[in-house]
């Protein structure tokens, strides 16, 4: 008997403190493939999607796949393009798939569903009944809902940050699907929470900490005592919604009262350790000190905007970083990206090599940086299309969007239409510019980078440049998150 398995992907981390919606063309900036187009853009990527496919292939199901779609993280999922997205994955669920597997982020947030993914969980559970697997992996910034606990039959998060292990969490997803269709295991997952919006280090897994720790007590429980999946939630506390916060989710084959157990267990440490950070974060001012206070040498420094992170939601154009560096007179210097479709336009009509005075980014929310005017030889124009090839995402294609690289003094601009955070050396490279030959590098990112900028840096300095990725959560008005919590309402 061929069992039919249905696949889709539908990620969107939702940041609901931006002013950007989210719409279909968002998606589509990012990627929205349908039917036969999820094939061709995935298979042998390094994505969920890759691993769902191989798995069907080497077990001989037939794949239901309508659609993979991501965003770059951004404000609320309009009405229309949710009712486009969930509802291609709810009408391919008849006639009734032997099993589903989905890739989904966690903290989706819509104009019509706080949780996104509980929704589209409630939804497919009405089609297919309570009995069919459902195996959903999820970014390790879920906020797990007590919805999306109930009606998945396993949550499998990431467990790595920076990001690398998706295939790897697609291939796990697969092969429990393919135990529970075969009625080998029947899986239930268990959530637990705590009073906290911040916990397990934001997830960070490039220094010793917490977040390491309990790592190593999950793969504990899951190699001796027969848990199938103890998934560290770190949530994603710029979405104010009631749920947001650390969790711990645990799944396994049988009586819940243990499962329970376990999430509590973990939860404790998560609670206990809640104020542990590794990250060190410099104002521009202490960082141009640093650069420009020590000798050069043949690595980059390697400067992270993390506050202007897009891959949490800000804007990608905050000027604050890059004031700082065109100040400090740096030499041998590259920042990519601002995003700012208006200068790559100016940039474009003027043509190459031309000289040009204008001002650029700060124009979403002047609050995190104003627009500063700047003179430059437009020295690249292209359309910014690229393709992976570092530790996160490898071989899947991606675009900036057209793009302009603008030297000022000595540093090269990368201005750019789409929002995006920097991961890869091919946002550089793509463009004409070694980030290895670099004396300095300003990027926009809060950790992804790490993956891989830190093998090739001088030292990383990460800096808070006050704009919207503020990782202090009592900047911002809350309305539907639980209250009390911690750190808004003085809970010691
Ligand atoms: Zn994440």
């Amino acid at each position: 008997m061929t069992r039919r398995v249905l696949m889709a992907q539908v990620m969107h981390e939702t940041n609901t403190f931006s002013q950007l919606p989210t719409d279909l063309d968002a998606f589509r900036a990012r990627y929205l493939h349908l039917g036969d187009d999820v094939v061709k853009a995935f298979r042998g990527t390094k994505s969920e999607t890759a691993a769902f496919l191989d798995a069907a292939e080497e077990k001989g199901w037939t794949a239901i796949h309508p659609l993979a779609a991501a965003a770059t993280p951004s404000g609320i999922v309009t009405k229309e393009a949710w009712t486009f997205l969930a509802g291609e994955v709810v009408k391919a669920a008849t006639p009734r798939p032997d099993g589903i597997l989905l890739a989904l982020h966690g903290a989706m947030v819509t104009e019509t569903a706080d949780d996104a993914e509980g929704d589209l969980l409630a939804r497919l559970r009405a089609v297919v009944g309570p009995d069919v697997p459902i195996m959903v992996t999820l970014d390790l910034h879920a906020n797990i809902t007590d919805r999306m606990a109930e009606l998945a039959s396993a949550l499998i998060p990431y467990r790595t940050y920076p990001h690398v292990d998706q295939y790897e969490r697609g291939r796990q997803a697969a092969d429990l699907l393919d135990r529970a269709m075969k009625g080998e295991i029947r899986p239930v997952t268990v959530v637990a929470r705590r009073p906290t919006i911040d916990g397990m280090d934001h997830g960070r897994t490039t220094s010793p900490g917490p977040m390491r720790d309990l790592l190593e007590k999950a793969a504990q429980f899951e190699r001796e005592h027969g848990i199938l999946v103890v998934g560290l939630n770190a949530g994603f506390g710029w979405a104010d919604i009631a749920e947001a916060g650390p969790s711990v989710t645990v799944t396994g084959s049988g009586g819940s009262n243990r499962l329970k157990q376990i999430a509590e267990e973990l939860m404790d440490e998560v609670w206990e350790r809640r104020a542990e950070s590794t990250a060190h974060f410099l104002s521009v001012e202490e960082a141009m000190a640093r650069v420009k206070g020590e000798p050069a040498a043949d690595k980059p420094w390697v400067l992270a905007d993390v506050t202007d992170n897009p891959g949490g939601g800000a804007y990608g154009d905050a000027t604050r970083l890059l004031a700082g560096m065109i100040e400090a007179d740096l030499q041998n210097a590259a920042f990519c990206p601002i995003t700012d479709p208006e200068a790559v336009a100016a940039c474009r009509a003027a043509g190459p090599g031309a000289t040009v005075t204008l001002p650029i980014g700060g124009k979403v929310d002047p609050a995190f940086g104003a627009p500063i005017t700047v003179t430059g030889s437009v020295q690249y124009l292209g359309n910014g299309d690229f393709t992976f090839d570092g530790p996160m995402w490898a071989g899947l294609k991606n675009s900036m969007g057209d793009v302009a690289v603008l030297a000022v003094g000595g540093i090269e601009i990368v201005l750019a239409s789409n929002r995006f955070q920097v991961t890869d050396h091919q946002h550089f490279l793509s463009v004409g510019i070694d980030p290895r030959a670099k004396a300095v590098i300003g990027l926009k990112s809060s950790q992804h980078f790490r993956a891989a900028y830190q093998p090739i840096a001088r030292e990383v300095l990460t800096v808070n440049s006050g704009a919207l990725t503020n990782p202090d959560y009592t900047l911002f008005t809350y309305r539907k998150l639980r209250r009390p919590i911690w750190p808004l309402d003085g809970i010691a």
